[in-house]
């Protein structure tokens, strides 16, 4: 039987999976279009329930009608319903916006603040689409635990936590915090992409030699490389 792994056994192999995702993954990013904070943050909002690729087909209307927080705080909702409409639950994620969007005129001046303490506290968002708006359009390092990343890090044996908040913090002891907006987008693409909820691509993957969790999946490598997916759902 194996000797357990230590712990500076998991952080070198840790770091050694994210290496290899990175070279897997060369354009590993945010799979949502933005050009500011304030997009970043209603582009996340908006994309609960559905894909990356739908909000991205409705931004260019949304922001080309309502392009501020204070433009979309005063927005007819019956015209933000119909823009939203195409990603599902139109009148809740409606709801969101104009509250979302008021808060932040109201209270931060109608500008999106770089605090994880402050955007916790705006309308509908929470630690992950904070942790998203500050990693991606501030630069702000922090873990963003979806349902890709909590799935994977467990899947690597990196923690056995299931609750987000913990998993943010058993991962983020792992590895230096300059590594970790990356991280995010290494664990997602491969999350969407090969190491799927249901069927990974286990005989197709580049790290199964360090994967506790290889067998999950097929293993031959005909049918896993027939699960890899080249983006991310439409
Ligand atoms: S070996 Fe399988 S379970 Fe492990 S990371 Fe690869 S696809 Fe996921």
């Amino acid at each position: 039987m194996p000797a357990p792994e230590t712990h500076t056994g998991l952080v070198r192999r840790a770091r050694k999976i994210d290496r290899m995702l990175a070279e897997t993954y060369p354009d590993a990013r945010c799979e949502l279009d933005f050009d500011n904070p304030f997009q970043l943050l209603v582009v996340t909002v908006l994309s609960a329930q559905t894909t990356d690729r739908r909000v991205n087909a409705v931004r260019p209307t949304l922001f080309a009608a309502y392009p501020t927080p204070a433009a979309m705080a005063a927005a007819d909702r019956a015209h933000l319903e119909q823009i939203v409409g195409p990603l599902g639950f139109f009148r809740a994620k409606t709801e969101s916006l104009l509250k979302l969007s008021a808060a932040l005129v109201e209270r931060y001046d109608g500008q999106v603040p770089p605090r994880l303490v402050d955007l916790v506290t705006l309308p509908g968002v929470g630690r992950k689409t904070a942790n998203v708006v500050l990693g991606d359009a501030f630069g702000v390092p922090g873990i963003t635990v979806d349902t890709h990343f909590g799935r994977l890090a467990r899947r690597f044996g990196w923690t056995e936590e299931t609750d987000p908040v913990k998993v943010e913090h058993a991962i983020g002891a792992l590895f230096p915090k300059r590594d970790w907006v990356m991280l995010n987008h290494h664990l997602i693409w491969h999350g969407r992409r090969r190491c799927h909820a249901k069927k990974p691509a286990c005989g197709a993957c580049p790290i199964a030699r360090l994967c506790p969790s290889y067998g999950e999946g097929p293993t031959d490598p005909v049918a896993a490389a027939a699960l890899v997916k080249t983006q991310g759902p439409a």
